[in-house]
């Protein structure tokens, strides 16, 4: 590993405060999957006050990202990106936000310790409110009522009052990404996280197979950490980590007051998050939102699924990353565990043979989805491991870099998603199904998913 291309903190890197709010114009263009404001005068409004509030994150952080991600592009480090699927006002709570920290935390040292490889840590924590519908509306028995976007627009209650868009929203979604990132920055800069916890990490959560099996890694590594200490080995590395802020940029009326022009290079940076991606659904060329990413600095992802065709894969990249910029571009690829074999190779190829270079990132959910006979949606975690392991395989066969896995999940101990070794059945997912959007993996899941992709990692 070069000194510094690990994910832990190293040298502390310039805090760029970037005030100015942006005199960007943006183009009309057409947005898919915005909400209709009934009161356009209250959103002039709010989008007045977020122009003028201070960025969440800074132009230097999310310059030292996209220099990780260049990393895991080169097979240098491991993207790992989790966090709910939607996150809520009412979750952001200290419990919740440090438990699906731990478990980042967790996941990120099973990576690591088995791949001798350092990780990128990613959440989709701290503006993740929104969400991509299939349907406008959503109807229960005779009553039909505006769908639920997410926190960032409207409410999950089903009654007509609260499915109206409120732009005050978009203020409280500021306000509680910036107490997450507070607590966020507290837990991985404060000692938290540093390595000599590693055992504290696994505390709280209930026993099972996985939180043995951690238990043991951790013990080793607590072997060695003793051993260093004895040696009078004291590195600083070992104190601190970075995890970055990471969400769709999906609501353009928040995403777009939120932009800042970094005041060192006079350049347009997301201050939303770190790292702002375009999903499946609205990364459409002449699109507003591939648009918004291609403007602004931060490292950027785009979701790629099955249906894509690789020479509007090419489009997509040239027109984000016409530079291209080392770290600058992410491909999230959804397939499906019974399309990736076949559906990936052609893009993969298409991509490498126009010599374009991105960072390549496995999501394993979003293809995975189905309705189960008990009427929740679900995954299977089988199907989970089968698309990374066919991620794997085709980046393997190809020559090029599997550079990361993004993945739902909370530290929570819900029943969401079929399987793992606590075999969750059908009929347990009415037990503590809490999701309001997809289905996650829940911590003993995501400690199982990071043992087996360590696995995948070593033999890379
Ligand atoms: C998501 O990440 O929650 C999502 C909606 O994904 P996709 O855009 O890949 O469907
Ligand atoms: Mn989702």
């Amino acid at each position: 590993m070069r000194p510094g291309s690990g994910s832990r903190t190293g040298a502390a890197y310039p805090v760029r405060v970037t005030t100015t709010s942006a005199p960007l114009t943006w183009p009309e263009l057409p947005a898919k999957q915005q909400p209709t404001w009934p009161d356009t005068d209250a959103l002039a409004q709010v989008s007045a006050t977020l122009g003028t509030l201070p960025p969440l994150v800074f132009a230097g952080e999310c310059d030292v990202l996209r220099q990780r991600m260049a990393d895991a592009a080169n097979g240098e480090a491991f993207v790992l990106m989790g966090g709910d699927c939607a996150e809520t006002f009412a979750a952001a709570t200290a419990d919740n936000i440090r438990d699906r920290i731990k478990t980042l935390l967790q996941m990120s040292v099973v990576l690591t310790y088995g791949a001798s490889m350092p990780v990128v840590k990613v959440g989709r924590i701290a503006g993740q409110f929104a969400k991509p519908r299939s349907k406008d509306t959503e109807t229960r028995g005779e009553t039909t009522l505006p769908a639920y976007r997410g926190d960032l627009v409207n409410d999950f209650d089903f009654s007509p009052v609260a499915r109206i868009p409120d732009p005050q929203r978009l203020l409280r979604a500021y306000h509680t990404s910036s107490a997450t990132l507070n607590l966020v920055r507290a837990f991985t800069q404060g000692g938290f996280a540093d390595l000599r916890f590693v055992h504290e990490w696994n505390r709280g959560f209930i026993a099972n197979s996985a939180n043995a099996r951690y238990e043991k890694l951790a013990k080793d590594i607590d072997k060695a950490m003793r051993f260093m200490d004895a040696c009078g080995v004291d590195f600083e590395e070992l104190r601190r980590v970075d995890v970055w802020a990471g969400h769709e940029a999906l609501v353009l009326d928040y995403e777009r007051p939120l932009t800042r022009i970094d005041s060192r290079t006079g350049l347009p940076y997301a201050t939303s998050g770190h790292f702002v991606w375009v999903g499946e659904r609205t990364r459409d060329i002449g699109g507003a939102h591939l648009d918004f990413v291609s403007r602004v600095t931060n490292p950027v992802g785009i979701k790629v699924g099955p249906t894509a065709d690789p020479a509007e894969v090419i489009e997509m990249a040239r027109l984000v990353d016409p530079d291209g910029l080392p770290g600058r571009l992410t491909l999230i690829t959804r397939m499906g565990a019974q399309q990736v074999r076949e559906a990936l190779p052609p893009i993969v190829r298409a991509v490498t043979d126009a010599g374009i270079d991105v960072t390549w990132v496995c999501d394993p959910m979003h293809g995975n989805t189905f309705e189960s006979s008990s009427g929740f949606k679900t995954r299977r975690f089988d199907d989970i491991v089968e698309e990374v392991r066919g991620f794997f395989e085709v980046h393997q066969a190809l020559g090029t870099i599997p550079g990361g896995l993004h993945v739902e999940l909370t530290g929570n101990d819900v029943t969401e998603c079929l399987g793992g070794a606590m075999h969750v059945e059908d009929r347990d997912l009415e037990l503590r199904y809490e999701t309001l959007c997809d289905p996650r993996l829940n911590h003993q899941q995501s400690l199982e998913l990071a043992f087996v992709v360590a696995e995948m990692l070593t033999q890379r």
